[in-house]
């Protein structure tokens, strides 16, 4: 697996998750993974071993001597080491501005995982994740077509999310050493830019998305980004395999960073979480019998932030409260920030990246709220289920997979009265004790781990190599 995330050591979103997780389900099953991902600079190599020395990678003009170092985590972990390109403190950029050698950062990550499977690994599938190994299989396909390394080598794209294209200048063609024939519209020239994202929708033998919903909708002009014409003209090998959820993480039995845990048999604990949440965020304690609603969210124009502030008054006046965390486009914070200075004592926003608060949020809140434009899955609603918060969503991609009548609310439109109408059936479903409990157990006993998801990738690789 070639990608640019990998949980624990560096996330940004959903796709670290996936990364961290299936390739141990897959060795469950018997399959052999390994993950290459880029070494940034804030991962620690103290525990890593140095496995090849000064690979030397060329890209036109320039020479990249990388290190490969391997990490020891449940399954081979490689680390690609090119200090001059990834020892940052993002992992794509800083202050919401992209770093402006993305284009060879990540070129180059995918031509130095080749040399893994060259040396280290002998590899049958190539299984790469977003525009940022989206040059992996034209690479494959073009500058090692004759290469018998990689003869009857096999590559699989998974979209996580189309909306990051790996949009670049032209001029990225002959910075990253691409053969030029690849700049049109059939290869990799996306309105004149290169898209390294088609890279792997156009060359990959097979291409999925974490979800059914959202393979259907990518094909369409509304959810396509421009790219549902070449999504549907490899409609005959896209599949849609939702994504798992990691349970030894995220599951209030066992849970390290909660206050009190809880179960099915015991849903106690659960108050003791909201009265710490609430403590937490700075709400008064006397919410602690009103319908909490819960944020957790990279704040980015995708996930629905702008309902979100057309609902705030009502979900006041409604007599509920809202805790969000969450980070991202600085227009996305501010509006939070103004959402809880304008209600200080119902709504409160924490800024930030912060895994244990994002478990104390699912433990604590009744309701969980994703008014997503797009979602391609969506793990926060799935953990949700888990920890008993019902979930308030739209119906869309993955949360459309995931979430049912029985389990939550959802909506079709994106509209603020849409959600509104989602919200207050959540509100008046919550003052039915017997009622609400009955639908947070049915969530609760909702199974979206892993191992499905699993067989499904594993079913897939054996059918690409036939
Ligand atoms: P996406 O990948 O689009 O961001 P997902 O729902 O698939 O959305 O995954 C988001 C993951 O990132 C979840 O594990 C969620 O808990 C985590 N996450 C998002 N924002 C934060 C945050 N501000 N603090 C901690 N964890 C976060």
């Amino acid at each position: 697996m070639v990608s640019s995330e990998a949980a624990p050591l560096a996330k940004t979103g959903g796709l670290a998750d996936v990364v961290g997780a299936l390739p141990a389900a897959l060795q469950t099953l018997g399959d052999e993974v390994a993950v290459v991902i880029p070494r940034y600079g804030f991962i620690d190599l103290k525990t890593a071993r140095r496995v090849w020395d000064r690979l030397p990678i060329f890209l036109g003009p320039a020479r990249y001597d990388v290190t490969i170092y391997l990490a020891p985590e449940e399954f081979p972990l490689y680390l690609i080491d090119c200090p001059e390109l990834f020892d940052r403190k993002g992992l794509y950029g800083e202050g919401g501005v992209d770093y402006p050698d993305n284009h060879i950062r990540f070129a180059l990550f995918t031509r130095a995982a080749l040399g893994v499977a060259r040396f280290l690994f002998r590899t049958e599938i190539f299984h790469c994740h977003d525009w940022q190994s989206g040059l992996l299989p034209p690479y494959l396909r073009t500058t090692f077509a004759g290469d018998p390394t990689f003869l009857g080598v096999k590559t699989l794209f998974t979209i996580h999310n189309l909306g990051y294209r790996g949009l670049f200048l032209p001029s990225a063609v002959a910075q990253t050493a691409l053969d030029p024939a690849l700049y049109r519209p059939a290869g990799l020239e996306f309105y004149g830019q290169l898209s390294y994202i088609k890279g792997g929708i156009v060359f990959a033998d097979a291409v999925n998305t974490v979800s059914p919903t959202y393979a259907k909708e990518i094909q369409t002009p509304e959810y396509g980004f421009g790219l549902d014409g070449a999504l549907r003209s490899r409609a005959n090998v896209l599949y849609g395999i939702l994504n798992g959820v990691d349970y030894r993480e995220w599951s209030p039995e066992n849970d390290p960073f909660i206050p009190a845990k809880f179960s099915p048999q015991d849903l106690s604990g659960k108050r003791v979480c909201k009265a710490r949440v609430l403590e937490e965020f700075g709400l008064p304690a006397s919410a602690i019998s009103a319908p909490l609603i819960g944020v957790v969210s990279r704040f980015a124009v995708q996930k629905g932030a702008d309902l979100i502030a057309q609902v705030a008054s009502a979900i006041v006046d409604e007599g509920m409260y809202l805790i969000a965390l969450g980070e991202g486009e600085p227009e996305y914070e501010d509006l939070f920030r103004a959402m809880a200075a304008q209600y200080p004592d119902r709504i409160a926003v924490h800024i930030g990246f912060d895994n244990a608060l994002a478990h104390r949020v699912e433990a604590g809140a009744d309701i969980f709220l994703m008014p997503s434009q797009y979602e391609p899955c969506g793990l926060n609603q799935m953990y949700s289920l888990k920890y008993g918060t019902v979930p308030v969503v739209r119906a869309t991609g993955g949360l459309n997979d995931t979430i049912e009548e029985a389990t939550g609310f959802k909506f079709s439109e994106y509209s603020a009265p849409a959600l509104l109408t989602a919200l207050r059936a959540a509100r008046q479903a919550f003052s039915s004790e017997t009622g609400w409990r009955a639908k947070v157990l049915r969530g609760m006993g909702q199974d979206f781990s892993w191992s499905r998801s699993a067989a499904s990738y594993s079913a897939l690789y054996r059918q690409l190599l036939g």
